[in-house]
């Protein structure tokens, strides 16, 4: 019993509690903002542990539930929106503070339980309003789509999400700096974030009587359906009772088919993230007033009754893009991108500590890399050439005198491997290329 208290407590107990909301009040309350964890950051090697063990499964019992391209897609969606953060970070809960200390109506105790559990509400109800109006305005969907481009529904999933999103995500949370301290908002927008994670997955079917209260992998399920029946439903965050409030909820029937109304039809993490600005850019080119492109809702069309927007029915079974390159290509990709990771979760732990110009020179070699793995999943006719030049460059690097410096913030055995790693894979790009031909076609087929 107490081995089990402990292990409840313990570090990696308390960073798996955290995903489920499984808290008190007690453990997670703070005076200053400067003494609230970081909650996503540490929670960082558990979305990878539920996305690999997640992975594992799917391939052992062969359900095709994780693509490897779709997979690394979203998580390069992930690491994308999580760059502006390393720079920017700081900005909205400096404007949440000063808006507290001049104008908060009243002042709640930040150690009181009555105001973590109010905070807990006001954050999910706040949330609750954001997703629906991302969903129900187009200037807000051209980020949201991002989250619901994938065709597929597991942990990589939630972690696929725009760049942009962060940046129109604080005007709905920030009335709460009239009585909320920014300590406790900050500790709960992190938990309603965390707890959004493991929802997404097809392996857990229902929960019973939480299903009346909580959002749960069921109801979020119809939420990423395009059948007509789940189309803007289930927009809440770590309860349901908002959307049993406002008419929005639907519970879970037929076999959900996941993804956008419209695919887009690729793998490159740069067109998921901007593809519905073009879209939109179109819209305005046709004579429609900017006003009505960008606040209306994504479905709108002029002199059309938003209540008869048209919801094309869904093909049973699912036909999902995908393309065809060969299981050792893929395993290509993931070494290279497990490597990409690991730089970027170097820079995001010791950013600070590193030249701003090695920083920039990092994150500009991740961002590139993201675009050409998601080339070489396209098929792309250039990502040959992309890829060459992108091991080449880093073999390059490598061997200059400044790289030195930078490696003092990496494991001294991967920084002697570079060199190799990058100089072997450039290699074999050129003898493919050299044998091979210009083999890679555009290839665009959809299988079922
Ligand atoms: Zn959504
Ligand atoms: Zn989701």
């Amino acid at each position: 019993m107490e081995s089990l208290q402990s292990a409840w407590f313990s570090p990696t107990g308390s960073k798996l509690r955290r995903m489920f909301y499984l808290v008190t009040p007690n453990e997670t309350s703070f005076q200053y903002p400067e003494d609230v964890p970081e909650y996503e950051k540490e929670a960082s090697p558990v979305f990878m542990t539920f996305v690999l063990v997640e992975a594992f499964v799917s391939l052992l019992f062969g359900h095709g539930k994780v693509r490897i391209s779709d997979g690394l897609t979203s998580i390069s969606a992930g690491i994308l929106s999580r760059i502006p953060l390393i720079f920017l970070r700081s900005g909205f809960l400096n404007m949440y503070q000063w808006i507290y200390n001049n104008y908060h109506i009243v002042k709640l105790e930040w150690n009181s339980p009555y105001t973590w559990i109010l905070t807990l509400l006001v954050v999910d109800f706040s949330y609750y309003w954001f997703h629906r109006l991302a969903h129900e305005t187009s200037i807000l969907w051209s980020a949201h789509q991002v989250h619901h481009s994938s065709e597929d529904y597991n942990f990589s999933t939630a972690t696929r999400q725009s760049i942009l999103q962060v940046y129109s995500g604080w005007a709905f949370y920030t009335p709460m700096a009239l009585f909320v301290p920014i300590s406790i908002y900050m500790v709960h927008e992190q938990l309603n974030l965390l707890y959004q994670f493991w929802i997404h997955t097809e392996y857990i079917r229902s929960l019973g009587p939480l299903e009346h209260i909580l959002n749960t992998p069921s109801h979020h399920r119809v939420h990423h359906g395009r059948n007509p029946y789940c189309i803007d439903k289930n927009y809440g965050g770590s309860l349901i009772i908002w959307d049993k409030l406002f008419g929005t909820f639907q519970a879970e029937k037929e076999e959900v088919i996941f993804g956008l109304v419209s695919p887009i039809n690729t793998f490159e993490p740069f067109t998921v993230q901007v593809c519905y600005w073009k879209h939109l850019w179109e819209n305005w080119r046709q004579g429609r007033s900017l006003l009505n492109v960008l606040l209306r809702g994504p479905g709108w069309v002029p002199g059309q009754d938003p209540n008869e927007c048209h919801i094309p029915e869904v093909e049973h079974p699912a036909r999902k893009y995908t393309t065809e390159v060969s299981n050792l290509c893929s395993i290509y990709v993931l070494l290279h991108f497990t490597a990409v990771t690991y730089f970027f979760l170097t820079i995001l732990s010791v950013n600070h500590l590193m030249p701003q110009e090695s920083v920039l020179a990092v994150l500009v070699f991740i961002i590139y890399s993201l675009s050409c793995f998601g080339n070489i999943f396209d098929q792309r006719s250039y990502a040959t050439y992309m890829e060459i030049l992108r091991c080449g460059s880093a073999l390059c690097i490598s061997q200059l005198a400044n790289f030195q410096l930078l490696s003092e913030f990496y494991n001294e055995m991967i920084v002697k491997m570079i060199p190799w790693f990058y100089g072997i894979s450039a290699l074999l790009w050129i003898l493919s290329l050299v044998f091979g031909g210009s083999k890679q076609q555009l290839k665009h087929q959809k299988t079922a």
